[in-house]
């Protein structure tokens, strides 16, 4: 069903003819994630992104929401219009207050196969990622998961592409036999639009054809996340890391000092968490956070192409390294060579000034 052609440029594989009885699937849809009455902002990412392939497609694109009825069921439908959707399938049922693969999936696919979408994006956040595999084994249809770019082939192909082999490779993933097409996108990848609070568009409601009694996980209680302090990585707008050139764990301190100063968030590569110098929520790059901050502050990190993957959509990247043929020169926007040992402190000293 999904296959990989050998080239991440799209549309240069040999396409196969889509099968006659899939043609009517029209339009890109995006899957609003609600959640406790709140919205995953990875949604608004993809209707900023569905937007650009629906008309690639010269489609509509529509968000999907599922929750139950109440204030922030309406207002994540009113915000998908503002991020870009011409229409919402709404689906509202008290089965659909906890997150729960069955109702979820049922609602989706019930969804799908009524209005037909050709394309269909989700998030590749923990519920994204459960919900997205469900529905694809349900509809039997191909989903390319933590995907890093996605655009349209001649032949109205989605062309999904993700890092394959370690980060050292691109593959471009199509679903030509098989609709709709469906791929999940990290939070942070894609870039958020700004919202038009003047939108609006046309809500399409249906119903959950599904009682409690059907459903086989039951949600005894809701505890939220107690550790407060979960780093904010993905969503912080100045971010400070350290890599191993920081040598020793007592130096990560330099690193904290200077994220306090700016009020920013800190992380590091991936042999800091291996060695237990940071928890494992601060690892950025590739198999950690993706981070799309104003500024990001990179010190003694190598720059590697799975660290690189998560952190070059930062507007703006400060990369201080004493080996000035280290690879993070090759995208960071500005450079200092020098011992991030000094500089960190430094820094640190002439931000608190400047600030006070
Ligand atoms: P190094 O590559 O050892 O670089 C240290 C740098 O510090 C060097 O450039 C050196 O010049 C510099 N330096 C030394 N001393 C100083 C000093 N005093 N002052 C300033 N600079 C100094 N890595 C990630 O970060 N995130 C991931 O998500 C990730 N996922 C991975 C997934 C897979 C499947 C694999 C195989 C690897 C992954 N990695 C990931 C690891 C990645 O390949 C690199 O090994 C890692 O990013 C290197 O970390 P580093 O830059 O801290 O260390």
């Amino acid at each position: 069903m999904a296959q990989a052609p050998n080239t991440p440029a799209a549309g240069r594989g040999k396409s196969k003819e889509l099968p006659e009885h899939l043609k009517a699937y029209k339009n890109v849809w995006v899957f609003v994630e609600l959640e406790h009455g709140r919205v995953h902002p990875v949604s608004w990412e993809l209707l900023t992104e569905g937007r650009k392939l629906a008309a690639a497609l010269n489609v509509d694109l529509a968000g999907v929401v599922l929750g139950p009825s109440g204030e922030g069921t309406d207002s994540a439908v009113a915000e998908a219009f503002h991020y870009g959707a011409d229409r919402v399938y709404l689906v509202e049922d008290p089965l659909l207050e906890n997150y729960r693969t069955d109702p979820f999936t049922k609602a989706m696919t019930d969804l799908v196969n009524t209005h037909k979408p050709e394309v269909l994006l989700l998030g590749a956040s923990t519920l994204g990622r459960d919900l997205a595999g469900a529905v694809a084994t349900t509809l039997a249809t191909g989903l390319t998961a933590d995907c890093t770019e996605l655009a349209i082939d001649p032949n109205r192909n989605m062309a999904a592409t993700r890092p394959t082999f370690g980060g050292s490779l691109l593959c471009t993933i199509m679903t030509q036999q098989a609709r709709p097409q469906m791929a999940t996108v990290r939070p942070r990848v894609m870039a958020m639009g700004e919202p038009d609070r003047s939108r609006s568009g046309e809500v399409v409601r249906e119903r959950l054809d599904m009682v409690e009694e059907d459903i086989v996980t039951k949600v005894l209680d809701f505890i939220p996340d107690a550790d407060s302090n979960q780093a904010q990585l993905a969503f912080a707008d100045i971010v400070v890391a350290g890599g191993l050139g920081l040598q020793k764990p007592e130096n990560i301190k330099l690193v904290k000092d200077l994220a306090a100063v700016l009020g920013a968030e800190y992380g590091c590569s991936r042999p800091l968490i291996q060695k237990g110098w940071m928890t494992a929520d601060r690892q950025i790059g590739q198999t950690g956070k993706t981070i799309r901050p104003r500024l990001y502050i990179a010190a003694g990190i190598s720059g590697a192409i799975q660290h690189r993957v998560g952190s070059e959509g930062a507007d703006q990247i400060l990369a201080i390294n004493i080996d000035p043929n280290a690879p993070i020169f090759d995208f960071a926007h500005h450079g200092i060579v020098g011992d991030a040992l000094e500089i960190l402190p430094a820094l640190t000293e002439a931000f608190r000034q400047r600030l006070a």
